[in-house]
Order: C-alpha cells, then sequence, then structure tokens
C-alpha cells in the first residue's frame, strides 16, 4: 500500500489497484502504450478497428491483472460486425508485471458502413496453473458494447455490480493510447447482513458511478497525467489508497520449440500436405512472426 502523494507516478503501461478510502468500492486503471503500438503496426485497416483492439487489450490486461495467482487471462470476441473474431490475452511473469497481446481477423464480407463489432459473444478463460481450476465463462457481446459486456461479465459470474469505462485513441503524430477504468462494489462480499449500512452502501456506491461519469476519456488517455492524478481528481473528497501496480509489457510467447510440438502431432502425409518447395511456414497470429521448418527435418 502506498499513499496517493508520496508516490512518484505511474504513467504509461502500468496498471495500478485502488479502493476508495473507507468504502466497499475497489477499482483498477490502467494505460497502455508500448504493447498497442507494437501489435497495431502490424494492421493496415481502418482507425476504429484499431481502436476496438486497443479498448480489448487494455481490457484484458485490466482484468487479467486481477488474477490472484501467476496464469493466463484470455479474452476472445466473435462478432458479426468488420471484426469476425478478436483474441487477446495477459500472461504474468510471476514478477508483478505481465505481457499483453491482441490481434483481429476482419471480416471479409461485411461492408464498411456496418459496426465494428455487431452482436456476438465474449468468452473469458483464466488459466492459473495447479493452483485454481480453469475458469471459462461467456456472455453475449451487447451491440459491439466491450463495456458492458465486461459488466454483464461480473453480474452474472460475481454477482458484484461494476462500472467499466474504456478509451482507445490516436494522436495527431498518430501514435495510440489506449486506457481502462473500472470500479466494483463489494459490499454484499465483505460485510455481514448484521452489520452492514445498506443506506450509506447506497450512497457510496450511486456517488463513485456519478464521480466516475465525470471521467472524459481525453483525461483517461492524458499521458501527462499519472493515473494516481486522475484517481485523485475523480475520489479526493473521500481519499483513494493504492494497491500493488503491475508493469504491462509488450512481447509474444511463441517459439520454435511450441510449433515444432504442434506439428509432432501431424503424420507425414499431412505435413507433406501443408509443406511448400519443402518448407512449413507458421505465421504467429499476435506477432505475425513467420516461423519455417523444413519439411526434411520434421519426417526422418
Ligand atoms: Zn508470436
Amino acid at each position: 500500500m502506498t499513499s496517493l502523494l508520496n508516490d512518484n507516478g505511474y504513467f504509461n503501461d502500468h496498471c495500478l489497484a485502488f479502493q476508495i478510502e473507507a468504502q466497499d468500492i475497489k477499482g483498477r486503471i490502467i494505460r497502455l502504450d508500448k504493447p498497442l503500438n507494437e501489435i497495431l503496426t502490424h494492421y493496415d485497416c481502418p482507425d476504429d478497428i484499431k481502436r476496438e483492439l486497443g479498448k480489448a487489450m487494455a481490457l484484458t490486461a485490466l482484468l487479467g491483472s486481477m488474477m490472484k495467482f501467476d496464469g493466463i487471462f484470455t479474452m476472445q470476441i466473435k462478432s458479426d460486425g468488420r471484426i469476425k473474431s478478436m483474441v487477446s490475452d495477459f500472461a504474468t511473469n510471476g514478477n508483478g508485471s505481465g505481457v499483453v497481446r491482441g490481434y483481429i481477423n476482419i471480416a471479409d464480407d461485411v461492408g464498411p458502413n456496418e459496426p465494428v463489432l455487431g452482436n456476438g459473444q465474449l468468452m473469458i478463460t483464466m488459466d492459473q496453473g495447479q493452483h485454481m481450476a480453469r475458469y471459462q465463462g461467456v456472455v453475449e457481446l451487447q451491440n459491439g458494447d466491450l463495456e458492458n459486456s465486461a459488466e454483464e461479465y461480473f453480474q452474472t459470474s460475481e454477482q458484484l455490480p461494476t462500472h467499466v469505462m474504456i478509451s482507445c485513441d490516436k494522436s495527431a503524430n498518430g501514435h495510440w493510447s489506449a486506457a481502462a477504468i473500472m470500479i466494483q462494489h463489494l459490499a454484499q462480499n465483505t460485510q455481514s447482513e448484521m452489520t452492514r449500512d445498506d443506506e450509506k452502501q447506497k450512497d457510496d456506491w450511486n456517488t463513485a458511478t456519478i464521480l466516475l461519469s465525470t471521467l472524459k476519456p481525453e483525461e483517461l488517455l492524458d499521458s501527462e497525467l499519472s493515473l494516481q492524478s486522475v484517481l485523485f481528481r475523480l475520489f479526493h473528497e473521500s481519499g483513494v489508497r493504492l494497491f500493488t501496480a503491475t508493469q504491462i509489457m509488450s512481447g509474444c510467447r511463441c517459439s520454435e520449440d511450441k510449433l515444432r510440438d504442434v506439428l509432432a502431432s501431424f503424420d507425414t502425409r499431412e505435413l507433406r500436405d501443408i509443406a511448400e518447395d519443402g518448407v512449413i511456414s507458421m505465421t504467429c497470429e499476435f506477432c505475425k512472426t513467420d516461423h519455417k521448418f523444413e519439411l526434411k527435418k520434421l519426417i526422418n
């Protein structure tokens, strides 16, 4: 735990957990820069599609940083809009940091005036190794709205009232940034019926909700403004307590060894079918690296 004022300030590529002082309201705030810009350079597509990938990556790292143990958090979206599918994941590194990645498949049969994300599904998977059972949850993608879908996910999976705000935009010089903030009302979980002051709980939650709604997307994205400053602007009247900060890194987990393991499950005939001129190429969907394998080395 650190105080707001003594801290140097976290800016880009960090996620901060916080609690509104003396209230059962917790939250998280994140801003992404480097991982997002590295991923988006792979895409030659309209900005409204890139923006949705940025929002998904910010939301994924925000939710992934809530995992209790080291693991991999994956968000998969299928939609009938211009984005056919979108995957982003967040893997912790075991030292208070994690790597976020993402990719999109653009539909080739949906017109440019159709919504970027239409109706569909948002699926969340959490794999925290031996410590916890693998979790999978699915919610409807309500009219392509990631915020609503995330709120619905918490309502159905944990019965926690949640507000989420996500922004992603490009500056005049073409640099992208994405950011997200969420608050959650933990009252039902943390207090017994006997001690609960329902009126105060309701008032606290309504006030926090209203304060969050005053936050402008450009403030949330402003790289000159530390994450602490954003929280202070919103909740200074009650005070904010800060918890851990998670560093968000760029990178990829693909490797030739892992792909060689995948290829080992194919028989010789299948390998010959997918080879071209004696070489099998496999492209990582996330980092777009082309991994090449010589067929004769795989089948001897
Ligand atoms: Zn990769």
